[in-house]
């Protein structure tokens, strides 16, 4: 892990937030390959979820909503009691159900309690006195329920069908920590699926599967990804399933598979006054669709898939990231920096090729540091230019995990990368 947060300072990939006054724990920045990596990830995803499954659609909800919505949801009321935390497992519990100084499920040790509310409260108004207070979302599927009637409104949508949405939560976490595993402001990314109340067993499995399919074609080491079967469910839950990044040092959980059942859309409905239940246009049966949740973190996906990607072979560090995740696709390298013939027509080769692919151009040190330096931050291919390649229009691209090296003719080389990153 230590090793992860320090090449991920060090290449760019993740900053500790405002770290030139000392920090803010529980907030991180993305750098320029960090950046480029998490939206390849969202892109996916997003991908995955909409032209996959075309009964799908998208929103992107804002941050802040009615503070209604959060007594609606049952935030604002259940994390008002004095509560302890474990600082290992991250469980909590009412303080007054606990005897003991032990975690109950993992043994771990346990937070003094505290009344504290898990949301993050803002104000909005600009008058002193006058302000109202709100929310920033805690979880960012609320939003989903919220324009459920809308999109059904909206879209040729029938139930059985999905929301998707992909955006940032916030969370006054007790305890802070672990790298970008448990931060105070995260993203995420949601499906929200509505369907029958008699659908929901098989839905549920369906959707467990399919979830884990996505997450085992992302993934160096599919075999490091598990399920994590809940046994104390909330009332409303028929079962709850975690996507768990088994080989994690710290906390395993990736994402949430959630039997919501009418929960959400009840709740809204009571809250809002208003119908938010579903009539069958050829049954005219009239219901109250059930959900299943699937809620992933992004940055927890983040940081678990740099861990699975890690290597050292010698003296060696490879980031054996896939290459449709790794920021950079493609390097591209003259032999010698200092011959003009052969920059020019490496920088002509990068020009063509970032039209269509995320590459960099490398001119520094010798060949051996550029590759040192690029297979670090997992860039899947490297291409060389070199005095041949001005004769045989031909150049060397080299694979970041064989280190086979082959001779490619230039006006191929987009064909060559074409169906790799994909
Ligand atoms: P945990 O038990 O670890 O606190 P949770 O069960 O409260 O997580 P959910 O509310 O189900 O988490 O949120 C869905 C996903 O959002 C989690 O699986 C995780 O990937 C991500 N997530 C939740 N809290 C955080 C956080 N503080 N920092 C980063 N990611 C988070």
């Amino acid at each position: 892990m230590d090793k992860i947060v320090s090449l991920a300072k060090r290449r760019g990939f993740v900053f500790p937030g405002s770290e030139i006054y000392g920090g803010l724990q529980g907030f991180y920045d993305f750098g320029p390959l960090g950046v480029e990596m998490k939206n390849n990830l969202k892109r996916l995803w997003w991908n995955w979820m909409t032209k996959e499954h075309d009964n799908i659609v998208g929103i992107d909800g804002a941050i802040i909503t009615n503070p209604k919505v959060w007594e609606a949801s049952g935030h604002v009321k259940s994390f008002v009691d004095p509560l302890v935390e474990c600082k290992k497992c991250h469980h909590r519990f009412k303080a007054d159900d606990i005897k003991g100084e032990k975690c109950p499920d993992c043994g771990g040790l346990l937070t003094e309690p505290k009344v504290f509310n898990i949301l993050v409260p803002t104000q909005l108004g600009v008058i002193e006195g006058e302000k109202t207070n709100a929310y920033l979302r805690g979880e960012a599927c609320q939003t989903i329920y919220l324009d459920y009637k809308n999109v059904l409104d909206t879209t040729r949508l029938k139930i059985p069908f999905g929301i998707c949405q992909i955006g940032k939560a916030f969370r006054n976490e007790v305890t802070p920590g672990n790298f970008l595993f448990r931060q105070r402001e995260f993203e995420q990314w949601d499906l929200q699926w509505f369907c029958h109340p008699s659908e929901m067993v098989k839905r549920f499995e369906y959707w467990k599967e399919e979830r884990m399919n996505w997450y085992k074609s992302i993934f160096t080491h599919p075999e490091n990804l598990g399920f994590y079967k809940h046994e104390k469910l909330a009332h409303y839950a028929k079962k709850a399933f975690d996507i768990e990044y088994t080989a994690s040092p710290v906390g395993k959980e990736m994402e949430g598979i959630h039997w919501r059942g009418d929960w959400d859309l009840s709740g809204h409905s009571k809250y809002s006054g208003q119908d938010l239940s579903y009539t069958d246009p050829e049954t005219k049966e009239n219901f109250i669709p059930n959900i299943i949740e699937t809620s992933g973190g992004v940055d927890r996906t983040f940081m678990f898939l740099m861990l699975d990607a890690y290597t050292e072979e010698g003296e060696r560090i490879v980031l054996k990231l896939n290459p449709k995740v790794a920021p950079y696709k493609v390097a591209v390298f003259p032999l010698l920096a200092n011959k003009p013939e052969l920059v020019k027509l490496a920088r002509q080769i990068y020009e063509d090729l970032r039209k269509n692919l995320t590459v960099v151009f490398d001119g520094r040190g010798n060949i051996g540091k550029r590759y040192y330096s690029q297979d670090e931050i997992g860039t899947p291919f490297c291409v060389t230019v070199d005095f041949d390649s001005l004769k045989d229009e031909a150049v060397t691209v080299r694979d970041r995990d064989t280190m086979k090296q082959e001779r490619i003719k230039i006006n191929k080389l987009e064909d060559y990368f074409s169906d790799k990153f994909i």
